[in-house]
């Protein structure tokens, strides 16, 4: 049987995203590692590697697929109550102590994240997130910058049969990826875990690529909501949490901020999980740096009024949620309050479908993708 660096590194094509060096080196720009790569060598995300001078990077296989409501992504200002589908590869360019898709994201680098990727093509994906209902397609659980390539090859599939695409990332990436993702990502989440350099390089990473990625997707009109774990001790305090809430009013007010309770996962068990208070805290600190739309989320009915959206302008309920459970919904099919007319900025449909998960939610038919498994 194959081991799961073998898998790995036979499922591969040429990547798009790197150049060529002298000496057989190639250099990667997928994210903002920027890897020099001799040959032989994979990149700091172990799937992307050189042989020979050129630079293989995943392709046809899923390390899992799961469809749940685009909320538990989240987005919030995005095609309120649609069914995501959502499938991500393997491995991750940062390592952090916390990941809640650990079993994906450090497959390459802990030996207890045993997974069985699965073998599918994107139209075979495309075609499963259809039967299931889904409306949007998420590349997400490991790092999908690091695996463009084929989340675009699976997004112009999606395009083609009606499916608005999605990316849940951790935002380290660099003009390169971005100029190649921006004619197929509608909606892209980015996990500011932090706004302390110091702490980013305890995650593997650097704050300035995140920050400058923040910013163009911004400024391309890619649909952007940030979210920030919000972890006892490591990222909690007021001047950190100001200074991040500063810089994204400072790109734009409208720009959604979902502060997340922590809980005690992977290798980092020692913080107590987020209080309640701490989240609203947070949220505050959040609206009084002029941020309009700020959720707290994680620990639903716990947290007053921060799962739901108001007007900013004459505070009308416009949006009610338990969790990522639509309760209410009140916008006009132009997106905009019905009370006083102020446009909400998002991606809003012309009328709220009834969310699937305000029942119970049981998909039209069980994946197909693995029926793929590799090495079955
Ligand atoms: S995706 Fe990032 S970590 Fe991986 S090889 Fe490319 S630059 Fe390096």
């Amino acid at each position: 049987m194959s081991t799961l660096h073998e898998i790995i590194y036979e499922n591969v094509c040429e990547g798009e995203l790197y150049e060529k060096l002298d000496r057989d080196w190639v250099r990667c720009f997928a994210c903002g590692h920027c890897c020099k790569i001799p040959d032989g060598q994979p990149g700091v995300c172990k799937v992307r590697y050189n042989r020979s001078g050129t630079l293989y990077v995943p392709w046809g296989y899923v390390g899992g697929v799961q469809c749940d409501p685009i909320e538990k992504k989240p987005f919030f200002h995005a095609h309120p109550g649609a069914l995501a589908y959502s499938f991500g590869m393997l491995g991750c360019d940062l390592h952090c102590a916390y990941c809640q898709n650990w079993v994906t994201s450090q497959a390459l680098r802990d030996s207890a994240a045993v997974v069985g990727p699965m073998h599918v093509t994107p139209a075979e994906l495309v075609l499963d997130a259809l039967r299931q209902g889904g409306r949007v397609i998420v590349s997400t659980y490991n790092e999908p910058l690091i695996t463009s390539e084929w989340a675009m090859a699976v997004f112009k599939e999606a395009r083609a049969a009606g499916l608005v695409t999605g990316f849940v990332s951790n935002g380290n990436g660099t003009q390169h990826v971005l100029e190649y993702l921006r004619p197929w990502v509608d909606l892209y989440k980015v996990d500011l875990k932090s706004f302390d350099d110091r702490h980013y390089r305890q995650l593997g990473g650097r704050l300035q690529p995140i920050l400058d990625t923040i910013r163009r997707l911004h400024e391309m009109g890619i649909w952007l909501e940030i979210v920030t774990l919000v972890i006892p001790g490591f990222n909690d305090s007021d001047d950190e949490l100001t200074r991040l809430a500063e810089f994204l009013a400072g790109l734009s007010p409208n720009i959604p901020w979902h502060v997340t309770a922590f809980h005690k996962d992977y290798k980092m068990t020692d913080p107590e999980n987020t209080s309640a208070e701490t989240l609203i805290r947070a949220a505050e600190i959040g609206k009084r740096a002029g941020l309009r739309y700020v959720y707290a989320g994680n620990l639903p009915g716990m947290v007053g009024d921060l799962e739901n959206t108001r007007c900013p302008n004459c505070q009308d309920l416009l949006i009610e949620r338990y969790g990522y459970l639509i309760t209410g919904y009140r916008l006009t099919p132009q997106g905009c309050c019905p009370s006083c007319g102020a446009g909400i900025p998002g991606r809003w449909d012309p009328s709220f479908r009834r969310q699937v998960t305000a029942h119970p939610f049981v998909p039209r038919m069980h994946s197909r993708a693995n029926l793929f498994v590799l090495n079955s």
